[in-house]
C-alpha cells in the first residue's frame, strides 16, 4: 500500500511514534525514526521495522532546534531520496497549575510539541510542493480541544498544532499535499505511565469505553491518513479517545 514511500516519524522510538513507525513499515513504507536521546529504543524499532523491502534508519535530533531539523531533513533526503509522509509526533509534558508553572516549562513544551512540528513542516515544504504530493499528520491531543487543568503549556501547544494543521492544509491543498491532526485521548505509553493512580482512575471513569487506548489504535489512523483512501481529507482533526470528548 505504501510501497516505495518514505515516512518520517518524530518521536518514533517509543509509544505512539513507535507503533506508527512499525505500522507504516508493515504497510510497505521506508521509515526515518527520529528520536531525542533513546538510541537503543530507536534502534530496536528500526530492527523490527526493517524487512526485505523496507529500510528503517534512526536519526537523533531535537525537533525544537531549527537548524538541527533543517540538517535532519537534508540528511533524510540524502539517504532516502524523498519524503512522502511526515508524522509530527514528538512530544513532552511539564505539568503544573499556571500559578506554579515555570516560564521555562511553558517554553519547553511549546518548543517541542508546537514549534517542532513547524520546523519539520517548514523544512519539508518545498520538497512536497515540488513533487506535488505529501501527507502531513500532526499528533495533537484532546487537551488541545478541551483544555486540561494542570496542562496550560501542553493544551496551548496542542491547540496551536490544530491551527497550524488547518493553515498548512489550506496552503498546500492545491499542491496535492494533505495535512491533518489526530487528537488522542488517554493512551498507554511512558508519558501516561507518569500519571498517578487517582488521576488515572478519574480519567478512565470519564472514558465511555472504560479503558485506555493502545498506541496501535492511534497508529491505525495515521496509516489511514497516509494511505490512498484519505486523498480528499485535509485540515481535519480526528479524535482517538474511546469517546472521552463526545
Ligand atoms: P512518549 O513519552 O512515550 O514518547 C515520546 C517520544 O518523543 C519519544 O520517542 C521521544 O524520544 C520523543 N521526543 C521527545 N522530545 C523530543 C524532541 N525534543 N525531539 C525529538 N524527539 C523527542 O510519548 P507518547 O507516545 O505518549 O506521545 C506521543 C505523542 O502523542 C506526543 O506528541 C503526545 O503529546 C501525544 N499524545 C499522547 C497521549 C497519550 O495519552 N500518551 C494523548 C494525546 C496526545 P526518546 O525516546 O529519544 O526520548
Amino acid at each position: 500500500m505504501l510501497q516505495g514511500q518514505v515516512a518520517v516519524v518524530t518521536g518514533g522510538s517509543r509509544g505512539i511514534g513507535r507503533a506508527t513507525a512499525l505500522k507504516l513499515a508493515e504497510n510497505g513504507a521506508n521509515v526515518a525514526v527520529v528520536y531525542a536521546g533513546n538510541e537503543q529504543a530507536a534502534q530496536e524499532v528500526c530492527a523490527q521495522a526493517s524487512s526485505g523491502s523496507v529500510t528503517a534508519r534512526a536519526y537523533r535530533c531535537d525537533v525544537s532546534d531549527f537548524d538541527a531539523t533543517k540538517n535532519l531533513v537534508e540528511q533524510i533526503l540524502a539517504d532516502f531520496g524523498r519524503i512522502d509522509i511526515l508524522v509530527n509526533n514528538a512530544g513532552i509534558t511539564r505539568d503544573g497549575l499556571v500559578l506554579s508553572m515555570k516560564e521555562e516549562d511553558f517554553d519547553a513544551v511549546v518548543a517541542t510539541n508546537l514549534k517542532g512540528a513547524f520546523h519539520m513542516i517548514k523544512h519539508c515544504y518545498s520538497h512536497f510542493m515540488r513533487k506535488r504530493s505529501g501527507r502531513i499528520i500532526n499528533i495533537s491531543s484532546v487537551a488541545g480541544l478541551t483544555g486540561n487543568a494542570g496542562q496550560a503549556n501542553y493544551s496551548a501547544a496542542k491547540a496551536g498544532l490544530i491551527g497550524l494543521t488547518k493553515t498548512v492544509a489550506k496552503e498546500l491543498a492545491g499542491r496535492g499535499v494533505t495535512c491533518n491532526a489526530i487528537a488522542p485521548g488517554f493512551i498507554e505509553t511512558d508519558m501516561t505511565a507518569a500519571v498517578n493512580e487517582k488521576a488515572r482512575e478519574a480519567i478512565l471513569t470519564a472514558v465511555p469505553m472504560k479503558r485506555a487506548g493502545k498506541p496501535e489504535e492511534v497508529a491505525e489512523l495515521v496509516a489511514f491518513l497516509a494511505g490512498d483512501g484519505a486523498q480528499y481529507i485535509t485540515g481535519e482533526v480526528i479524535r482517538v479517545d474511546g469517546g472521552l470528548c463526545i
